[in-house]
């Protein structure tokens, strides 16, 4: 059983990956904001347990679970847990990602590298919502919330009048445009249950990932996640947005 107490009746369970820094910590600090119980799945249970101590100090409810994934077994125990402590799960935001390769041209980067990005950033989230997706089911409303980019814009990386098209990054911008593809085939399969799943893009965010390079703040990077994570039952699925509304695939 997880650390803390059952919530209180009607209250959501959310789960968010690589949740110990950056946009997941402020993912988890606006969903918890909302008054929901959310699981901080860090692959270090260490960094876990600081940022949830971190959020306790504003009284947030946030409960470290170990998740990296990239290893199946700690997907499992992750879904068997949220399973034995709510019996269901309301939200989950697939939000853990890598970037490695900014310095290498798509002629230059290693294939080993390219490997362990899909790994993270694309087979990962698929692992997780499969794991997942039985808990999401007996939500009324489970919300499902794909932390890609506008790096997986095929539309907007093709365009030469882009800053996007000057930015080499194969592994990444691949995985996310893959990413983007499982969003629309989990909606698709999920279309006539209660389940959304959609992609979005926090935009350019000052984190680790880009030597903080971005102009925008993880909290900023947060809100479009937020708000997916919070639509009502009439708002879309298998689409992609960012906070301006929706991006060309
Ligand atoms: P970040 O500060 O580097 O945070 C990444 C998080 O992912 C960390 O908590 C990290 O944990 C975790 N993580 C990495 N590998 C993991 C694994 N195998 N299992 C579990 N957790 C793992 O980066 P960020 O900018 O907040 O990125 C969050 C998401 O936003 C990513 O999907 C990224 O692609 C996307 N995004 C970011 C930007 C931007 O401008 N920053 C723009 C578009 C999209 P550790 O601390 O243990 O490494």
């Amino acid at each position: 059983m997880l650390a803390m107490a059952t919530p209180v009746n009607g209250h959501k369970i959310a789960l968010v990956t690589g949740a110990n820094k950056g946009i997941g910590y402020e993912i988890v600090r606006g969903l918890a904001r909302q008054q929901m119980t959310v699981l901080l799945g860090c692959r270090d249970m260490a960094r876990a347990e600081n940022a949830a101590g971190q959020l306790a100090k504003e009284d947030f409810a946030a409960i470290p679970l170990h998740l990296d994934v990239t290893r199946p077994e700690t997907i499992a125990a992750a879904a068997a847990q949220i399973d034995a402590s709510y019996g269901k799960l309301d939200v989950l935001v697939n939000n853990a990602g890598i970037a490695r390769e900014w310095q290498f041209k798509p002629s230059q980067v290693d294939l080993s590298l390219i490997k362990e990005i899909y790994g993270t950033n694309l087979l990962g989230p698929v692992a997780v919502i499969q794991a997942m997706l039985p808990l999401l089911l007996r939500s009324p409303a489970g919300r499902i919330v794909n932390v890609s980019s506008s790096l997986g814009s095929l539309a907007l990386t093709s365009d030469p009048a882009s800053p996007l098209s000057q930015l080499p990054c194969l592994g990444y911008s691949s995985s996310k445009a893959a990413l983007n593809a499982v969003t629309v085939q989990f909606a698709n399969e999920l279309r006539g249950t209660p389940v959304k799943v959609n992609a979005v893009c926090p935009g350019y965010v000052a984190t680790d990932l880009n030597n903080h390079s971005g102009p925008r703040t993880p909290e900023q990077g947060a809100r479009i996640a937020i708000q997916m994570a919070t639509i009502p039952q009439d708002g879309p699925t298998g689409g992609y947005f960012n906070e301006d509304g929706r991006i060309p695939w």
